[in-house]
This record gives structure tokens, sequence and C-alpha cells, in this order.
């Protein structure tokens, strides 16, 4: 039988998670990444269905309950949460599915997938991580402040996760993803 298997990549906001996931997954076409659902309010050029599922807090909480999701967490003031059938689904077809979430939800999840492989991406330093955040021009003042917060608490469990790697360089950093995730062991 073919199975796939999946890769929870983790680590705090800003830290590049979203531009190694867009690469990897434009140069290898057995990667699939599961889109969340979030009751964040989408971001200028967003698309439901394709960035998120933009949905409410009383269907965020709905699907709780009914045990839809694999993982979800509260972060600076929103649920995020990974939708269970999706991801089943792709790797009963032989994907290797890919997480792109944060940490809290990374370290529930080996309750509900205990096989799943948990990489923690760490910035170069606190500033640096700073600097990538305010860079990006995405998040107001407010976000920022709280995301950098969170980022002191997330970067103490580092340790938990199966693999660290320290994004210093966006080439080497994927050569390090793609031989992680493509090694027959994990
Ligand atoms: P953003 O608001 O910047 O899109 O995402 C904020 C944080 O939520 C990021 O660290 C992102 O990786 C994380 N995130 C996105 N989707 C999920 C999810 O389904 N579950 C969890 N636990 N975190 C998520």
């Amino acid at each position: 039988m073919i199975s796939g298997k999946l890769i929870v990549l983790t680590g705090p906001s800003g830290v590049g998670k979203g531009t190694l996931v867009r690469t990897l997954l434009s140069r290898h076409p057995k990667l699939y990444l599961s889109i969340s659902a979030t009751t964040r309010s989408p971001r200028l050029g967003e698309i439901n269905g394709q960035d998120y599922y933009f949905i409410n807090n009383t269907k965020f909480e709905s699907m709780i309950q009914q045990n839809q999701l694999l993982e979800w967490a509260q972060y600076a003031g929103n649920y995020y949460g990974t939708p269970r059938i999706n991801v089943q689904e792709k790797i009963n077809k032989g994907f290797i599915v890919l997480l792109e979430i944060e940490v809290a939800g990374a370290e529930a999840i080996k309750k509900t997938f205990s096989n799943a492989l948990r990489i923690f991406i760490l910035p170069p330093s606190l500033k640096e991580l700073e600097s990538r955040l305010r860079g990006r021009a995405t998040d107001s003042e407010q976000s920022i402040t709280k995301r950098l917060k969170l980022a002191k608490e997330e970067l103490a469990v580092s340790q938990k996760f199966d693999k660290v790697i320290t994004n210093h360089n966006l080439e080497k950093t994927l050569r390090q993803l793609e031989l992680i995730i493509f090694s027959t062991q994990s």
C-alpha cells in the first residue's frame, strides 16, 4: 500500500516558514500543503480556500466539538487549526503532507498523529526575527509586539522537537529540510 507521511514545520512567526514551504512546494510535486482554518481576518491579497479557510468563531468552535481538527491553538487572539479530513485523504494517496503551524499546535499533534515528524525552525537571533517581522509589513505594531512576546516563549521549547534547524540562509535551510523530508527513515 502506498502511504505518505506528515511533516510539521513550526517556529515563531516571522522565522521564514511561509517562504520555505512555498519554495518546497514549487520544487516537489509529491508535497501537499494542508490549508488551515482560522478566525483571523484575511490580509490584503489573501484568498479564502487558498491561504486559509477564513471562518468565524462559532464555526471554528463547532469544528473543535465535532473533532474535525487534527490540532488547533489560539494564537495572538485568534483560532488556527488543521482540518483532519484533507490531511488523512492526501496521506492515503501517498502525498507527503506539510503543516505550517505555530508551536503549541505542533506540540499537540503528537497526540492525534503520533508518526508526525516535527521540525522547529529557529531564527538566527531575536533581533533578526524582529527585523523580519517588521520587514514584511503585513502586521500592525500591536500584532508585531504580541508575536515577539510569543516568540520568546516558543523558542524556549524548541528542543522538544524531532529536528531543529536555524534559518540563517534560505538555500541552506531548504537543503537541510529536503534531506529530512525525503530521507526514508523519517
Ligand atoms: P499568520 O496569522 O501569520 O498567518 O499565522 C500565525 C501563526 O499561526 C503562524 O505561526 C502560523 O504558522 C500559525 N498557523 C497557521 N495555521 C495553523 C494551524 O492550522 N494550526 C496552528 N496551530 N497554527 C497555525
